[in-house]
Parts: C-alpha cells; sequence; structure tokens
C-alpha cells in the first residue's frame, strides 16, 4: 500500500447513553471534548467548525452529532425535503479526524412525553424568530439537550446563524452550562454567498443572484462611517436592485443583537427568499459615532 494511513472511521452511537458511554470513555482516557452540533449536510462551513475544535489541543477528542431537529421546523418549512446524504457527512467527520458521531433518531431525542422546552426570551421573538415562530425555542430545547448528552468542554457554532450563536451563547451564561462558547466566521462561496444546506435547494438562476446578500451586507459595512442611517441605505439599495428578492429584514443591531447599536462593534443581519428558499447571511461592523470617522469591517 502507498500513500497516507486511511482516517479511522468515527464511532456512530444512536442512543444518548451510548454516546454518553463513549464520551465518558474518551475522558477516562484523558481526552477534553469538542462539540459541533449539525443537521448534517455537511459542507466546507461545517468542516471549518471541525477543524477549529481540532486545533484546540493534541488532548482534544472531537464529538459531532447529526439530527434534524424537528422542533426548530415550522409546519409549512422544509423539514421532510431537508438534505440528509448520510455517507457523505460520516466521510466529512472521518477527514476531519472526528472520534464519536452522534447520530439519533427522533424518538430517541423527544420521547413519547416529551413536553419540556427552553425558552430563548425577547431576542427569540425577533429578527429569525419572528420569520419563524418557535425557531429559538426548538434549537435551544434540543441545543440544551445535546449539551446534557454530550457534556462537552467546548463547543462550535458558526457566525453564519449569528442570532443562534447569541442566543447559545446566553443560554450557556444564563443556565450555568459548564462549557465554553466558540464562535466560528462564515465561509463562503467565491462570490461571497455563505455556505448553506440549504444552497442545494436554489435553481442556477437563483444561485446567481443569492450572492447579492452579501454584496449588501459589504456595502452596508463600507459604509459604517456614515453612521447607522448610512448603512442601512447602501445595503437596501443593493438589495432593491435585485427583483427577485423576497425581503424578510435588514437591520442594523449591537454586537449582542440589542435594537441600538452604538458607535463601535455592530451587526448588520439580512434575510430574505429566493424562491420558496430562506435565505439568511450578517456581517460584523465599526459604527462610527459621526459621518466622518473611519470605519473598519469587522
Ligand atoms: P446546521 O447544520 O445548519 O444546523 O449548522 C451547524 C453549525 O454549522 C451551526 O453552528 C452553523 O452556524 C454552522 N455553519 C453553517 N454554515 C456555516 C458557514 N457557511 N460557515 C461557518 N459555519 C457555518
Amino acid at each position: 500500500m502507498t500513500g497516507a494511513q486511511a482516517a479511522p472511521e468515527p464511532r456512530v452511537h444512536r442512543t444518548p447513553a451510548e454516546i454518553g458511554d463513549a464520551v465518558r470513555a474518551l475522558r477516562a482516557d484523558g481526552r477534553r471534548i469538542a462539540f459541533v452540533p449539525t443537521m448534517g449536510a455537511l459542507h466546507a462551513g461545517h468542516s471549518e467548525l471541525m477543524r477549529q475544535a481540532r486545533s484546540a489541543g493534541d488532548d482534544v477528542a472531537i464529538v459531532v452529532s447529526i439530527f434534524v431537529n424537528p422542533l426548530q421546523f415550522g409546519p409549512n418549512e422544509d423539514l421532510a425535503r431537508y438534505p440528509r446524504p448520510l455517507e457523505a457527512d460520516l466521510a466529512a467527520c472521518r477527514d476531519e479526524g472526528v472520534a464519536l458521531v452522534f447520530l439519533p433518531g427522533v424518538a430517541d431525542m423527544y420521547p413519547e412525553g416529551a413536553d419540556t422546552t427552553v425558552g430563548p426570551g425577547a431576542l427569540g421573538g425577533q429578527l429569525e424568530g419572528a420569520v419563524r415562530p418557535g425557531h429559538f425555542a426548538g434549537v435551544l430545547t434540543v441545543v440544551a439537550k445535546l449539551f446534557h448528552i454530550v457534556a462537552p468542554d467546548v463547543a462550535y457554532f458558526g457566525e453564519k446563524d449569528y442570532q443562534q450563536l447569541v442566543l447559545i451563547t446566553r443560554m450557556v451564561r444564563d443556565l450555568n452550562f459548564p462549557l465554553r462558547v466558540v464562535p466560528v466566521p462564515t465561509v463562503r462561496e467565491a462570490d461571497g454567498l455563505a455556505l448553506s444546506s440549504r444552497n442545494v435547494y436554489l435553481s442556477p438562476d437563483d444561485r446567481a443572484r443569492a450572492a447579492t446578500l452579501h454584496r449588501a451586507l459589504r456595502a452596508g459595512a463600507d459604509a459604517a462611517a456614515g453612521g447607522p442611517a448610512a448603512v442601512l441605505a447602501a445595503a437596501g439599495r443593493v438589495l432593491a436592485e435585485q427583483d427577485a428578492l423576497e425581503m424578510d429584514y435588514l437591520e442594523l443591531r449591537d454586537a449582542e443583537l440589542g435594537t441600538d447599536p452604538e458607535p463601535g462593534p455592530a451587526r448588520l443581519l439580512v434575510a430574505a427568499r429566493l424562491g420558496a428558499t430562506h435565505l439568511i447571511d450578517n456581517i460584523g461592523l465599526d459604527l462610527a459615532p459621526t459621518g466622518n470617522d473611519r470605519a473598519t469591517i469587522g
């Protein structure tokens, strides 16, 4: 045999009890646990989360969960058609040196009678939460359960889903989960479109149009020296050029997603539909106090 040795296959566990035992065995071996929760259909964005996890140290064992969580989908959303390419997903995990994959079924996560949920507070009803009622209660509930089941030292989440990242960070603080949340910058296609498992739904024409979201965010960030109104106007102009986009929101918030961004770090967030596909994106920027100061993209 020539060439590099094949990476070991990750071990796959389907029940909370099994993955719990496997994690405890790794811990007994002196490993720290780095956790990457996903819904599968893995792409380079997910792989980047795994790479960040690996870079946390040689003693780290990476655990990935793959679970399409019904609780975070609305009645008219894409739960049934959400892509589930399991073989490719396991290969992606193997390529990034993942030790364990947690692959529960719905009944493993929500046995008959399960009725307790985690509430996201006021922010959970804004932005994505206004477009998708109940979405963040579903997200926080499954993430809280996964945190208890996997008991990681550190967990990795993408800035792509910025509101989710903020809400999970807040849940960890507010409910005293003994772990650290690490944000990972958004991985993009060459034209700026944020990688997403949902991009496969886009027709070729809509795929070309989808990069408008990132162009608009860049235009907004480039206008940060002009203050909030200039940011929103610049981004809005780019979005208005693309008739096919059905806008859900374009909002400028502070870095914690408070509604009155002060000068300093801020976040510009956008959501729109192209056909039946819901796309979201965001960008960090440094808001200037007046129209004259220099601003940089964060
Ligand atoms: P999902 O499978 O869509 O639930 O995403 C699982 C994790 O991957 C979440 O923390 C996402 O924010 C993150 N993620 C998704 N897309 C990207 C991307 N393009 N860049 C970085 N992280 C991402």
